[in-house]
């Protein structure tokens, strides 16, 4: 039994884990928040109020209200982070004093925290105040390039041809300054998480640049009559539904933790790949792979320190196979990958390449640092099985001897195991 304080110095131990990043994060927030109140309650005091400012506002957020609505029985699970709302903040940003930029995301955050997701408060409250931010860069350097009686008309759309292209730099300012406000707060949560996955990924910068032209597109239209939004509405939402179903699917293949696929989805695609193989009488093989002794880990480090060995292992896996390896996380500290085209040579090199890398690889944590080894099992389609369960049983017999024989080592069944099937 641990002494009482062994307990108390694994309980610092983890709510120092868990605090460290938080309380940057927490500094981080509170500022960002507290800049973005202060600028809001001082836009209030000085920005005069107009009917028809109120208006164009009222108009916007009851959009945006009606796209999350309409959105919202899609469902919104947590890997789903991308929407179609700035169609509704730019024109807010470009129509109307900076104020106003400030204020439409409270309501509409709001919203979604109750109608759509809940979410951690101080996420909403970074989020909001980020979009806000933004949005109040945007929209003020709008008003002060583009001259005053043009603003809020469709004049400087029609008339001045320079005012669609400062719409479109400000649009682009929108997007790089609430990116940059999140991603900081991204990496302050996650230190050892690459700048240029938190800020830009191929596929975000694409939405972002869909996200611009579509807000631009309802701006000059709201900037025309106000009317016309009801042009506009469908086919946002249509494409804000086609973007959600687009991640649900995403997300529906994937294991949150390591990013892998998951083990329905692994099922499918090495289906696939096994039709392939028997039309084309290519070589197959199937490795499975377990973590040694992971409880230890857990129990040594706890869950948290675990949970990053997993994604180590699991980028470990990624960073040595080919791209059309099919490589998934079969639930625990299992992974499983089909090698198409691989003969057993190929196959149990690939496989004593994972072992070793894995065997390098380090986490670090509290106490120094954290090292794993694997086992794995190789079974070989037509020599060991003819369907996906078969081969998969003979790789768990195989990978069974692998732990059975000391761990840290790769092992094929074995050909005298009356289990095996095909054998
Ligand atoms: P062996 O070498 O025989 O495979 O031993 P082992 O300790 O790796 O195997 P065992 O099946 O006894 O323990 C697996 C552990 O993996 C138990 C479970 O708590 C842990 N585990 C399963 N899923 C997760 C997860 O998502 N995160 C973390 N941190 N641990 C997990
Ligand atoms: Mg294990
Ligand atoms: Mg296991």
């Amino acid at each position: 039994m641990q002494s009482s304080a062994e307990d108390r110095g694994e309980l610092a131990g983890w709510f120092g884990r868990r605090l460290a990043r938080p309380s940057l994060l927490a500094l981080y927030v509170v500022a960002v928040a507290g800049l973005y109140l202060a600028l809001a309650a001082d836009g209030i005091v000085r920005t005069p109020v107009r009917a028809e400012d109120l208006r164009t506002f009222a108009a916007l957020l009851a959009c945006g209200a009606v796209c999350i609505e309409v959105s919202r029985r899609l469902g919104m699970p947590a890997g789903v982070a991308r929407d179609l709302l700035s169609a509704w903040w730019l024109p807010v940003a470009l129509l109307l004093p900076p104020v106003y930029a400030l204020l439409a995301p409270i309501p509409i955050q709001a919203l979604l925290q109750l109608r759509v997701r809940r979410t951690l408060l101080y996420r909403r409250v970074l989020v909001a105040s980020a979009l806000g931010l933004a949005g109040a860069c945007a929209s003020t350097a709008f008003h002060r390039t583009v001259p005053e009686p043009l603003q809020g008309s469709p004049a400087w759309v029609i008339d001045v041809h320079p005012g669609v292209l400062v719409a479109v730099g400000c649009a682009a300012l929108f997007t790089v300054v609430n990116t940059a406000l999140v991603a900081i707060a991204a990496h302050a949560a996650d230190p050892e998480s690459r700048w240029r996955d938190v800020l830009w990924t191929r596929e975000s910068l694409l939405l972002d640049v869909v996200e611009l032209c579509v807000g631009l597109i309802v701006a000059i239209i709201s900037a025309l009559s106000l009317a016309l939004l009801v042009l506009a509405l469908p086919p946002v939402v249509l494409l804000q539904r086609s973007l959600m179903h687009q991640q649900l699917q995403a997300a529906a293949r994937t294991d949150a933790k390591t990013g892998l696929l998951n083990a329905a989805a692994w099922q499918r695609e090495a289906d696939t790949e096994l039709s392939r193989a028997d039309r084309t009488n290519e070589p197959l093989a199937l490795l499975l792979i377990d973590i040694d002794h992971f409880k230890r880990v857990n129990d040594t480090h706890g869950h948290l320190i675990g949970d990053q060995v997993l994604v180590g292992v699991a980028t470990t896996l990624c960073s040595q196979l080919r791209d059309y390896d099919v490589v998934g996380r079969f639930g625990g500290e299992e992974f499983v990958v089909l090698l198409p085209g691989a003969d057993t040579v190929e196959a149990c090199r690939v496989a004593e390449r994972l072992r070793g890398r894995v065997r390098r690889l380090t986490v670090p944590a509290e106490e120094g640092t954290v090292g794993v080894t694997i086992s794995v099992g190789v079974s070989l389609l037509r020599t060991h099985g003819q369907d996906l369960i078969e081969l998969l049983t003979a790789a768990d017999l195989a990978l069974y001897r692998a732990k059975q024989s000391g761990r840290d080592r790769v092992c094929l069944p074995a050909l005298d195991d009356p289990r095996a099937p095909g054998v």
